[in-house]
């Protein structure tokens, strides 16, 4: 669309020829051609889009690096995808305020170096971590392994800088994590998927980075025995910075046919669990510790150097990508169920005969359920299926992500499932912060 060549502070691109890649993101889902893409360099871009949106009556799809496997950012009918990897801004630490400002199109991989250079810390690390970038990890509070300990994006945010529907820019929050007037408008803004309005940047909190790490590899004897371990490890006071796992049926496939690393692996089932904490490589600690896993390993690694630390969690960050090749068609799923009901929910899974493989975060129970045929079943059959599964994890005190979000891939299943109290609700924040639905129109609510 030339209409938007003479959009200030941008690069735009409305050759529908170099518009194919913004048709996907990392989901099974396709997005329409939109009307163009635009890059914002500044501001006036953005106030320049939000008016042309609410007077021509289109919608602003918010684009990260385009990893999210949820659809959020892939445009719907009518709609101009607004891709934030060319705005403008640099990081800096402040190791006296503990924090770091960042402008959304930081790769998030480059957020967590300049806190480590300085010997900090910022924990959120989805295992999209060296893709993807610090505005779609705030857009849908991404989590991953380090959430059972560090939890989510949200608990490192201090501050959002962001440019709503008056088109102007505000910060909510600031570099301290005191800050009590009134309830928090950035923390309204993480996990929004871009319905109130375009995150340009944040201030995170950071803390010191860990100085030890304990690493296992635990193939277990008994699949059932793996999962009471999360709620005995916090029982017994042992919070794992991480506690990834296989089950069975992902261990068989690895096994069959992972890279070679993979296939030596024992066990039924398998786990790969660090502690940071400090004191975690002392005698000690290692002696409580395996006191607790020894009964119920079949072998233990225990990484003994940076090295071997590394070869540890390369089995856990290629699963999910080998799996993908393997299925290109498989439905992932990254629903929630309590620790103290992991083993409820495996019996459950059983029971509707939901055909999934199941891997990822058992530390806090959020589960990728991974329907490997799905691109070769009946879609009627796949979508009760998927709807029986996010009704178990529910009912067991649960929810249907952990941390991918809603977007258009689980929206039906949203509205369908959440209690309408909840959906109301957003439906008045969304009324109230965006009148005329100009932000990701068709997603979530
Ligand atoms: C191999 C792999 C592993 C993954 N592992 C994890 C994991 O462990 N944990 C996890 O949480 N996720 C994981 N993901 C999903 C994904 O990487 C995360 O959701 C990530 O945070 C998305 O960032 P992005 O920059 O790619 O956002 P995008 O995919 O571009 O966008 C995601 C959502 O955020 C919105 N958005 C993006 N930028 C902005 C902005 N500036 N302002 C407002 N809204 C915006 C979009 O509209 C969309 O709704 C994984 C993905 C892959 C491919």
């Amino acid at each position: 669309m030339d209409a938007f060549k003479g959009l200030p502070e941008a690069r735009v691109i409305s050759d529908p020829s170099d518009l194919a890649p913004f048709l996907q993101d990392e989901s099974h889902l396709r997005g329409i051609l939109p009307l163009a893409v635009v890059k914002p360099h500044g501001p006036a871009a953005l106030r320049e889009l939000v008016r042309r949106a609410k007077a021509e009556g289109f919608g602003l799809v918010p684009r990260g690096a385009g990893t999210g496997k949820a659809g959020g950012c892939l445009p719907t009918e009518r709609t101009v995808v607004v891709d934030f990897s060319e705005w403008p801004g640099e990081i800096q630490v402040s190791p006296q305020d503990l924090c770091l400002r960042a402008p959304a199109s930081a790769p998030l991989r480059d957020v967590k170096a300049a806190a480590e250079a300085r010997g900090l810390f910022y924990p959120p690390d989805p295992n999209s971590w060296e893709s993807c970038a610090l505005g779609g990890t705030l857009a849908t509070n991404a989590g991953g392994p380090n959430a059972c300990k560090y939890g989510m994006t949200r608990h490192w945010v201090l501050a959002v800088d962001a440019l709503l529907e008056d088109g102007e820019l505000h910060t909510f929050g600031i570099s301290s994590v005191k800050a009590n007037a009134g309830p928090s408008l950035g923390q309204l803004l993480i996990g929004s998927e871009g319905l109130f309005g375009f995150i340009t940047g944040a201030t995170l909190r950071l803390t010191p980075l860990p100085r030890e790490y304990t690493t296992l590899l635990l193939p277990v004897k008994r699949w059932e025995d793996l999962l009471e371990l999360p709620g005995r490890l916090c029982g017994a006071g042992y919070l794992p910075s991480a506690f990834e796992f296989f089950d069975p049926a992902v261990l068989a496939e690895l096994r069959a046919h992972g890279p070679e690393e993979a296939r030596r692996l024992p066990g039924e089932a398998l786990a790969i669990l660090e502690f940071d904490d400090r004191g975690s490589t002392s005698d000690a600690f290692l002696e409580g510790l395996l006191d607790l896993l020894g009964p119920v390993a079949d072998q233990l690694e225990v990484a003994s150097d940076a090295r071997q630390r590394q070869g540890i969690w390369a089995v856990r960050r290629m699963t999910s990508v080998f799996l993908k090749e393997r299925h290109p068609r498989k439905v992932s799923e990254d629903i929630v169920v309590p620790r103290s009901r992991l083993r409820e929910f495996f019996a459950g899974v059983g029971r509707l005969d939901i055909p999934a493989v199941t891997y990822g975060h058992l530390g806090d129970g959020n589960l990728h359920v991974n329907l490997l045929a799905a691109g070769e079943t009946d879609p009627a059959l796949l979508d009760r299926q998927l709807m029986d599964l996010f009704s178990l994890a529910i009912s067991l005190g649960g929810t249907l992500s952990g941390e991918h979000g809603i977007g258009l891939a689980k929206r039906d299943a949203f509205l369908a499932l959440s209690d309408p109290g909840h959906i109301r609700t957003l439906r008045a924040l969304k009324q109230a912060l965006d009148p005329q639905g100009i932000f990701n129109p068709g997603k979530m609510v």
